[in-house]
Formats: structure tokens, sequence, C-alpha cells
């Protein structure tokens, strides 16, 4: 399975992908992980980017195509499959992922585009905590940590992102709508989208994917 999740942030991409990552075992890029844990390092890259990512900005697509390029290509990259959050973001970044897969025979299979309403957004982004340790994500509410301020799994810290306030909340949704939204459209063209309701609960959608991923199985078996 070749999988992108689609979807404005806050939409539950990362919970979703963790969830099918436990059910399926195939692993998760998601670019914005990548990108934060660069600047925790305080690598050269994780210093150019910095300041696009704290306000909310999209990085630039050569920048972020060379790190998902070299990611799937480089010894070791995931074959068989993978799920991929936050990439692409860009008609630019969709037009190049296509061209990378090309070249080694391995297409992307879906697009899951998770729709979402506005005031759903906005309260999953402003309660949003994340584990430091391990990228975990909760909610203050509506996911919290059984252990209160640490992470279930690992006990790491857990923080609030510095773009989940609401000013770049704003931003993120305006980035989002003007450069994210056409490629649902790329996807469709290609017959390739699967759109399912992101105001449901993680779990409910976990069931509907993997009935639908089993039937797809089942198609290609006959
Ligand atoms: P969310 O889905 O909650 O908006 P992400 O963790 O996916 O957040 O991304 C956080 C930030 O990282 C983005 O606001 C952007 O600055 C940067 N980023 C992540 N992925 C990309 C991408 N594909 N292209 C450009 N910038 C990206
Ligand atoms: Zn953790």
């Amino acid at each position: 399975m070749r999988i992108v999740l689609l979807g404005p942030p806050g939409a539950g991409k990362g919970t979703l992908a963790n969830l099918i990552k436990g059910k399926f075992a195939i692993p998760h890029i998601s670019t914005g992980d990548i990108l934060r844990e660069e600047m925790k390092a305080e690598s050269a890259l994780g210093k150019k980017i910095k300041g696009y990512v704290e306000s909310g900005a999209l990085v630039p697509d050569e920048i972020i195509i060379q790190i998902i390029e070299n990611r799937l290509t480089e010894k070791g990259a995931p074959r068989e499959g993978y799920m991929l959050d936050g990439f692409p973001r860009t008609t630019a970044q969709a037009t190049a992922l296509d061209a990378i897969l090309k070249k080694i025979g391995q297409p992307i299979e879906s697009a899951i585009y998770m729709e979402t309403t506005l005031p759903m957004i906005v309260s999953r982004l402003t309660g949003r905590r994340v584990c430091r340790e391990c990228g975990a994500v909760f909610h203050m509410t509506n996911r919290p940590s059984k252990k209160g301020n640490v992470c279930d799994s690992c006990d790491g810290e857990l923080y609030q992102r510095a773009d989940d306030n609401e000013e770049t909340i704003r931003k993120r949704m305006d980035v989002y709508l003007t450069s994210t939204t056409p490629i649902i459209e790329y996807y469709q063209k290609q017959e390739k989208l699967l759109k399912v309701d992101g105001n449901k609960e993680s779990e409910d959608l976990l069931q509907e994917l993997s009935d639908e991923f089993n039937e797809n199985k089942a198609a290609h078996r006959d």
C-alpha cells in the first residue's frame, strides 16, 4: 500500500496514520515530523526552514522534494508500502512525486482525503499536544494521555507545537486553501481519490479503510 494522506491541518492525518501503521505495519513518513526533527537538532537544514515552519508558511518546494526523494529512493527505503503525511502539499510537489515514483516503478495507489469542517480544525489544533520523544499525538479533551502530562507509550514530555496558536493556524488554513486544495482534483483525475469524513473518530475511519483495503485485495485476487 502506497498511500498519500490529504486534508487540512488538524484533519487528523497523523493520528490516523499511526493507527494504520499499528494495524498494517507500514511506515508513516511525515514531512512535518522530519522538519521538526531537523529544527530540534539545529542542523543546517533545520536552521534554514525554521522561519517558514514557525510562521505557518510552506517550506520551498525544492527543499521538501529533495527530502522526500532521498527518503523514497535511498538504500533501505520502504518499498512495499508507506503513508505520506503532509506531502505533497502543492501541485509542483505532486507532479515531482509522480516523477520520482515512476522512475522506480512504484506509483501511489490511493490518496485518502480527510474532509473536515473549520470549527473541528480549530478545536483539534488548539487542544493538540505532541510527545517530544516519539511524536505521538494527543488532545487535551478528545484524546488525553492516560498518564496526564507525559506520553502513554514512552513517558516523553507532551508539548504544544509553536505553530498551533490561533494566528498561525489561520495562516496555515489560508496556505492550505490556496496551495494544497488543487491537488485534491489532481488525484481525482488520476482516479485515486478516496474521500472520508475527517470529523469522524480516527478509530471508525480505520475500520472503514480496513474494509476498503481488504475489498481491494480481494478484487485483485479474482
Ligand atoms: P499540519 O498538518 O498540522 O499543518 P505538518 O506537521 O504537516 O502540520 O507541517 C508543519 C509545517 O511544516 C507546515 O506548516 C510547513 O511549514 C512545513 N511543511 C510540512 N510539509 C511540507 C510540505 N510538503 N511542503 C512545504 N512545507 C511543509
Ligand atoms: Zn512518546
